[in-house]
């Protein structure tokens, strides 16, 4: 277990955050940067050790960023659990925890906001308009504030992660952006803070999605690269649960998010839950080494 001394500071402002990574990288450290909304489950601190294996300095922040959150979505009822992500982080050893408030963060009369193009037209773009726009201004501040030799994104967040990649390097940050492979329970299902949300019928029906992306792995490893057979095995699988109701399900560039492609990325809801996934046809589908 972690003595006191490993306990990560918890950090409340830009301006702290700033002088405290400062510091760091003017003493030669190199400093990692994990972004997160928190609810940290095991798929965070895979991006937690990763980025401490490979840094001097880790910082996770901790922000359930409203601007990414359209009207309707579960802004409201994001699971936030301070005090049980100090004590992850407290176990992992991070050195500061980035926690700022919604006003500090977005003070009013702050109107500008960044956008990386077309990539943000597309599926998850497309079911939520304004998301990425909201994630790409989060991230670009986080970068700002912190000002990281990496940053660190999950390859869950498949389309997210290719976005701040493309944002890092379009607007000069220097930055290296990491991505992740993804972290699934023993059953396939990736892990989400949102799973929590899952009822015990809703849990099981869950399965559809790394089931489809199964359906259409097995497609692609036996030798079929028809991308509208790839897609409609998934959705064969996809529409035979009664409880998922598929927001789209696509094999497409994971470059340009548009097919034909390679990547299998799906989103579907669950009842009231809305859940994505994804999968780089060719790979083993499994819990990553
Ligand atoms: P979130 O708190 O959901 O915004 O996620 C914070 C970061 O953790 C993002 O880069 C996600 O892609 C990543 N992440 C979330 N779930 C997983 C998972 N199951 N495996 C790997 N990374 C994940």
């Amino acid at each position: 277990m972690a003595d006191e001394a490993h306990r990560p500071a918890l950090v409340r402002t830009m301006e702290e955050v700033r002088a405290r990574s400062e510091a760091w990288r003017c003493a030669g450290l190199r400093v990692g940067l994990v972004p997160t909304m928190g609810a940290l489950h095991a798929g965070h601190v895979s991006l937690v050790r990763r980025a401490r294996a490979e840094c001097d300095r880790t910082v996770v922040s901790i922000f359930v960023n409203p601007l990414q959150f359209g009207p309707g979505e579960d802004f409201g009822r994001y699971p936030r659990r301070l005090d049980a992500d100090m004590e992850v982080l407290r176990e992992e050893s991070v050195d500061a925890a980035y926690a700022p408030g919604v006003e500090a963060m977005y003070p009013a009369g702050a109107t500008t906001r960044a956008r990386v193009a077309e990539l943000d037209e597309v599926l998850e773009g497309e079911c939520r308009p304004g998301h990425f726009e909201g994630v790409a201004t989060v991230v670009l501040k986080l970068f700002n504030s912190v000002r990281p030799d990496r940053a660190y994104f999950g390859q869950k967040d498949a389309q997210q992660a290719r976005l701040v990649t493309r944002l890092a390097r379009d607007l000069d940050t220097g930055i290296e952006v990491v991505v992740c492979p993804t972290v699934r329970e023993p059953d396939g299902l990736a892990l989400s803070s949102r799973n929590v949300y899952l009822g015990q019928d809703e849990r099981r029906a869950a399965l559809c999605l790394v089931r489809a992306l199964t359906a259409a792995n097995d497609g692609w490893m036996a030798g079929q690269r028809d991308t509208a057979a790839l897609r409609a095995a998934m959705l064969d699988v996809l529409l035979a649960e009664a409880l998922a109701r598929v927001d789209y399900a696509e094999i497409v560039d994971e470059e340009t998010f548009r097919p034909p492609g390679r990547l299998a990325v799906l989103a579907a809801r669950i009842g009231a839950t809305r859940l994505i996934d994804n999968h780089l046809l060719g790979r083993p589908l499994g819990q990553p080494a």
